[in-house]
């Protein structure tokens, strides 16, 4: 009908102006880079991302909680039971097989070659047991003050901190005294904004806690017959009042993205800073994550639902670019619930139970990253790793993974869980931090790949609750 056609236009708009945003945000980006602009007027420059940035992240918050209480909620206790195993099991499935891609490609092209001298370095990692971060993750499943969870994010109980530490010549505070004063003192404001966490760069908050304490109460004021209704209604229209906020920033997402995009592209480094190595690395991790994000992820998609798992990926794409403009899992939340419902049609009680728990403690990219990444640090310091060890680094990088934040270089730091348990230098996570920011995205893209896949599979897979549950309802859809 026309309306139907209408419609498809509609979207189409949508994911061609994306493209658009990205190709534009490129080119933009690359006729700027020979202007070398000062670190305030990149600032300047990429504030209409930055804007983007923080009007996802505004709504993540409640969008986690409302849709994870209502989801909840909207399940009776089986099939909440069933749907979360199965998510539970593809989560563990894939992450697993992500891993082990990363360490066999790892092992097959053998990027590190055993010289670490000439490698450029930059900031220093700060120690912290396996030990340590482990306990860290229980204990931030529950949070003792839910307010707090909400605006602080992952709370250690250690001085679990990795700085970034200017250490080029002419980035040192005394490099640019000398210079002049002004250049000291935007050296200064530089080096102070650089000693924050790298996680803490940006806002986040405890998304493990609050997926815990949300699914919880969610199941309770599911089981609460009448006295629950007043909370369920109130969630139900809460999360509907989110979405039609999220349908708002999208359209402004394209623009965001393109100041994301050319921003970035501006301010990063000279490449010539990138060794041999390095470049080798980068190539080893692009590798391991197409083959997981393209051919490893859809074959599972179409083997469990016989469906074409392009056409569910075409209706993802603004999720997946805004993604990779964001470099964060949760800040694409919002983007990702749209997608998936809107485009892909996926009932909104598998995507609101299954999305925020997978944005939060699934994430594909970065566990083939992080066993990939410590054995490139093992390569590269002549360490030779036996099976054992191998195996204990593809535990502590699922563990990472499932303990990294979804923002922007949240596993990075969590690799330091990986590196010690094999007593690597943590020292050397500075190796590969000149190339992170890229390839964050890149496994950024993956992991919500991977979340919206699994949400596609553990619908399917879950049809038959969901139609009894249809059934006893007396509704066709539970809502709309
Ligand atoms: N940036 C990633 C994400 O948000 C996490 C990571 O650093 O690997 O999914």
């Amino acid at each position: 009908t026309k309306e139907d056609v209408k419609s498809y236009l509609f979207r189409n708009a949508f994911v061609l102006l994306t493209v658009t945003a990205v190709i534009v945000g490129t080119i933009l980006g690359f006729t700027l880079r020979p202007y070398k602009m000062s670190y305030r007027e990149v600032k300047y420059f990429s504030f209409p991302g930055e804007l983007l940035m923080r009007m996802l992240q505004m709504l993540v918050l409640p969008l986690i909680i409302s849709s994870l209480v209502t989801g909840m909620a909207a399940l009776d206790s089986k099939a909440s039971g069933k749907m979360g195993m199965r998510a539970v099991v593809y989560y563990m499935t894939t992450t697993i097989i992500a891993v082990v891609i990363g360490i066999i490609i790892v092992i097959i092209i053998h990027p590190g070659k055993g010289t670490k001298e000439n490698m450029h370095r930059e900031g220093k990692i700060v120690q912290v047991t396996a030990a340590d971060a482990f306990l860290d993750l229980i204990r931030n499943m529950f949070p003792p003050n839910l307010v707090e969870a909400c605006f602080k994010q992952f709370k250690t109980n250690y001085e679990k901190r990795s700085f970034r530490v200017p250490i080029h010549p002419n980035e040192t505070l005394m490099g640019a005294v000398i210079n002049n004063v002004s250049e000291a003192m935007e050296t200064l404001t530089r080096i102070t904004e650089e000693l924050v966490p790298v996680p803490g760069s940006v806002n986040g908050v405890n998304a493990l806690g609050l997926v815990v304490f949300s699914m919880c109460f969610g199941f309770v004021i599911g089981n609460m017959k009448e006295q629950g209704q007043a909370l369920r209604e109130f969630f139900d229209s809460l999360n509907e009042a989110i979405m039609r906020l999220v349908a708002v920033i999208m359209w402004y997402a394209p623009l965001g993205i393109l100041f994301l995009i050319a921003g970035k592209i501006v301010e990063m480094e000279d490449m010539g800073v990138i060794g041999g190595q390095l470049a080798m690395y980068t190539v080893t991790v692009i590798v391991g994550l197409l083959i997981h994000a393209v051919i490893v992820l859809p074959l599972l998609y179409f083997l469990v639902t016989r469906k074409n798992p392009w056409v569910f990926i075409g209706g993802l794409l603004q999720a997946l670019i805004t993604a990779l403009g964001t470099s964060s899992s949760s800040a694409t939340l919002p983007i990702t619930f749209k997608c998936l419902e809107e485009n892909n049609g996926v009932d909104k009680r598998v995507t609101r139970f299954v999305l925020p728990v997978g944005a939060t403690i699934n994430m594909d990219g970065t566990a083939l990253y992080e066993a990939l990444a410590a054995i490139f640090i093992a390569q590269v310091n002549n360490f030779e790793l036996n099976f054992g060890q191998i195996i204990t680094i593809s535990i502590t990088a699922t563990a990472a993974s499932i303990g990294a934040a979804g923002i922007p270089q949240a596993g990075l730091v969590t690799m330091v869980i990986v590196l010690t348990s094999v007593g690597l230098p943590t020292d050397d996570i500075t190796l590969i931090i000149a190339v992170d920011w890229f390839l964050d995205r890149l496994r950024t893209t993956t992991n919500v790949l991977g979340d919206s896949l699994g949400a596609g599979i553990v619908e399917h897979l879950s049809r038959h609750e969901l139609k009894n549950r249809d059934v006893e309802m007396g509704n066709s859809v539970i809502e709309e």
